[in-house]
C-alpha cells in the first residue's frame, strides 16, 4: 500500500506523514544497480558474507585516506614529497596478486599523488575535507561525504578523487548523481551558492568538470526521489515478505563478475567467470 493512501504502513498509523526514506547517494545507485545486490546489502541481517577487498578498493582507499591526512599536516609540511609518503604508510596490501604487484602499484601511486598535488595550493585550506552533508526533501534524507569541498570565492565547487583506470569525461560529471546531490546539500547547509562538481583522476591528472544550474540541481534531486520511491516499496515488501519479496530481481550483467555478494547470487554466478582480485587494476569496471 503507497504512502498517502489511508492505509496502514508498517509500523505507522494511518494518516501519519511517512517517515522520510534514509539513504546516502550510493544506497540509491546501489538499488539501480541491482535490487538482488540491495537487499543482500542493506536489508539482509546478519549480512551475508562477502568476498575479500580487491585491489583497486585497497589502493583507492589508501590514495584517499593519504590526500585526506595530507591536509592535517602544518602547511610548510605539505608538500609532494609528503603526499607521497602519506600513500606508503596508508598502504593495504590486500588484494595484490603478491608484494611486488603490491609494491609496483603503490609506487605507481604514490607518483600519482606528487604529480597532482604539485599542482595544489598548499595554503588554500578546502571548505571541508571528507565532509559529511545531508540534505532533506519532502520524502528523502540523503546524507553522504564528500571527498573536498573547495570555497572558489564566488561559490563552492564538490572533489570527487577518482583512481580508476577508466579517465572520467566533463559529461561524466554533468551525468553523475551522488555530485549533484552533494553539491545540493552543501549548498543547503552552507547557505552559499554550490553548483560546479569536478572529478579529479589521479593517474591521467584530467579533472572534469561541470556546473550545474539550479534547475538541473532540482532534477536530480527528483531522480533521487523517484529511485529512493521504488526502493520504499521493496523495502516495505521486505518487512512483509522477507526474501521471498518479488520485488528485488537479480539485475544479471557485468557487474556480476565483480559483486562482492556473487557467492550467494546463482543467477549472477552463471554470467562469465568471477574477475580476478586485481583485475580492475587492468580492465576497467563496467560504468553503471
Ligand atoms: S551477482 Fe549480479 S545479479 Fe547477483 S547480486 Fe550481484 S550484481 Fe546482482
Amino acid at each position: 500500500m503507497g504512502a498517502g493512501s489511508g492505509g496502514f504502513e508498517q509500523g505507522e498509523l494511518a494518516g501519519m506523514p511517512r517517515r522520510l526514506f534514509r539513504a546516502s547517494p550510493s544506497k540509491l545507485l546501489a538499488w539501480v544497480d541491482c535490487p538482488r545486490r540491495y537487499r543482500m546489502q542493506y536489508l539482509e541481517r546478519p549480512t551475508p558474507q562477502t568476498r575479500p577487498q580487491r585491489a583497486h578498493t585497497s589502493l583507492g582507499v589508501a590514495v584517499h585516506n593519504a590526500l585526506r591526512d595530507w591536509w592535517d599536516l602544518p602547511g610548510e609540511r605539505r608538500t609532494p614529497a609528503a603526499g607521497a609518503e602519506l600513500v606508503r604508510t596508508s598502504w593495504i596490501e590486500s588484494g595484490f596478486r603478491d608484494p611486488d604487484h603490491s609494491r609496483t602499484w603503490r609506487e605507481r601511486s604514490q607518483e600519482h599523488v606528487t604529480t597532482y598535488l604539485a599542482d595544489v595550493d598548499p595554503h588554500s585550506q578546502p571548505l571541508g575535507i571528507e565532509r559529511t552533508v545531508s540534505l532533506k526533501t519532502g520524502t528523502l534524507a540523503l546524507s553522504g561525504r564528500i571527498d573536498r569541498l573547495d570555497d572558489r570565492g564566488d561559490g563552492l565547487a564538490v572533489v570527487d578523487y577518482k583512481t580508476s583506470r577508466t579517465v572520467p569525461t566533463d559529461d561524466d560529471a554533468r551525468t553523475s548523481l551522488p555530485l549533484a546531490l552533494y553539491a545540493a546539500a552543501a549548498w543547503k547547509m552552507f547557505r552559499r551558492r554550490c553548483v560546479r562538481v569536478e572529478l579529479h583522476h589521479l593517474p591521467s591528472g584530467t579533472v572534469a568538470v561541470h556546473e550545474h544550474t539550479p534547475e538541473s540541481l532540482q532534477r536530480k534531486l527528483a531522480e533521487a526521489e523517484s529511485i529512493a520511491a521504488d526502493a520504499r516499496r521493496a523495502e516495505d515488501d521486505y518487512a512483509q515478505f522477507g526474501v521471498d519479496s518479488g520485488r528485488f530481481p537479480a539485475q544479471v550483467g557485468p557487474l556480476c563478475q565483480w559483486c562482492d555478494f556473487r557467492r550467494h547470487c546463482p543467477a549472477g554466478q552463471a554470467f562469465g567467470p568471477e574477475k580476478s582480485d586485481w583485475a580492475a587494476l587492468e580492465d576497467p569496471v563496467p560504468a553503471t
